[in-house]
């Protein structure tokens, strides 16, 4: 092949999209077979374990530069985060996490005190969650701190949910507040911005604590995997919001083969949320559909645990789930119908 015919055949990776690349490089590889229940696709692969469970395992890469900036990321927050954007994707799967692994890529730039605050955050996260450290790798990096971790855990055969299952007449909820973490960013650019301009000038966030820690130091929704539990309801599908609800909603549409429509006045957004939103110019509800980092769950459940859900705190009825030709769509506070669209990642 000549040069300009190589050149000829390459494909940005950007005209893909993340969500496009990952199936088609997913796609050259068999089909899943034993002791591989789900692959590629959910929040994390499933796997068979024993007669009454299924391994879970999953990975997530976090990147200086994309996806933190430690000109206001406390390392020890960093640390914890790490670990809880993992743990959030076997809550997902309606499962426990058990062990992780932990790898870094730091320079020299790193000392080992600061080393030492990344992982008393990542200890902090597995006395808090119950999760063991049981290996990983170090490694240096010319650029950037690099921090990947996977995690293993399990979940009884029965109660295993995945992103397919969510059937039309299906109730759509989600867990906590949306688009929170989203502002928490937005306030934390705001002052690093006014601290370069203004070096001499402390940047006090305190007034705004709530959203910056849901940015900083967000949770796994453990609470609401218990809750649904004790509650006796299983949901028919489930994902967590890293990337956003309508990416989100996008994913389980797909899997699922059904269509979704929400209600934008039923969707939480937090008042402090709400007005901040405007105080950046920034609509509150596409704060809430595209902003990502939440790490809060969105399922699907059955009509009949109507009653059952509302017995439990912190989880709203958004919307429900149709048949797929109707897509994906928002009913606004006015009552137009808009379609929605799946924003995904498009960091390359
Ligand atoms: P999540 O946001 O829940 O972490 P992702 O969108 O990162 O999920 O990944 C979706 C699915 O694609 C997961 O099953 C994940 O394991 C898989 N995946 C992501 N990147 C790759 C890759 N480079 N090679 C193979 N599988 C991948
Ligand atoms: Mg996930």
């Amino acid at each position: 092949m000549s040069e300009q015919e190589a050149h000829e055949e390459r494909t940005e990776i950007s005209s893909l999209g993340e969500f496009r690349l990952i199936d088609h490089l997913a796609a050259a590889f068999p089909p899943p077979q034993e002791p591989v229940h789900t692959g590629i696709g959910d929040d994390a692969a499933v796997l068979e374990r024993n007669d009454s469970h299924y391994s879970l395992l999953a990975t997530d890469m976090l990147l200086e530069g994309v996806h933190f900036d430690l000109a206001y990321t406390p390392l020890k927050h960093l640390g914890y985060k790490s670990v809880v954007v993992n743990l959030s994707d076997i809550y997902a799967m309606n499962g426990t996490p058990e062990a992780i692994t932990v790898s870094i890529g730091m320079s020299n730039r790193f000392s080992l005190e600061a080393v030492e605050e990344l992982y008393a955050g990542i200890r902090l996260a597995c006395q808090q969650y119950g999760v063991q450290l049981v290996g990983g790798d170090t490694s240096a990096s010319r650029k950037g701190l690099i921090l990947s971790i996977s995690v293993l855990g399990k979940v009884a055969k029965d109660a295993l949910v995945l992103r397919k299952g969510a059937q039309p007449g299906d109730i759509v909820c989600v867990s906590g507040d949306l688009g929170r973490a989203f502002i928490g960013l937005q306030l934390l650019e705001r002052e690093k911005r006014v601290f370069i301009e203004h070096p001499n000038m402390q940047p006090d966030l305190s007034k705004h604590s709530r959203i910056i820690e849901k940015q900083l130091k967000p949770e796994a929704r453990v609470d609401i995997i218990a809750a649904l539990h004790k509650a006796g309801i299983k949901p028919s599908s489930m994902i967590d919001v890293s990337d956003g609800l309508s990416s989100e909603l996008f994913h389980l549409s797909k899997h699922s083969g059904c269509g979704f429509t929400i209600m934008e006045e039923r969707l939480p957004v937090d008042e402090e949320v709400y007005h901040q939103a405007l105080a950046f110019h920034l609509d509150p509800t596409l704060c809430a559909l595209q902003g990502g980092e939440d790490y809060e769950l969105l399922f699907t459940i059955k009509q009949e645990d109507h009653k059952l859900i509302e017995t439990i705190e912190d989880v709203s009825l958004i919307g429900y789930a149709t048949e797929s030709d109707l897509g994906l769509q928002l009913i606004s506070k006015s009552g137009n119908r808009h379609a929605l669209k799946a924003q995904g990642w498009t960091a390359f």
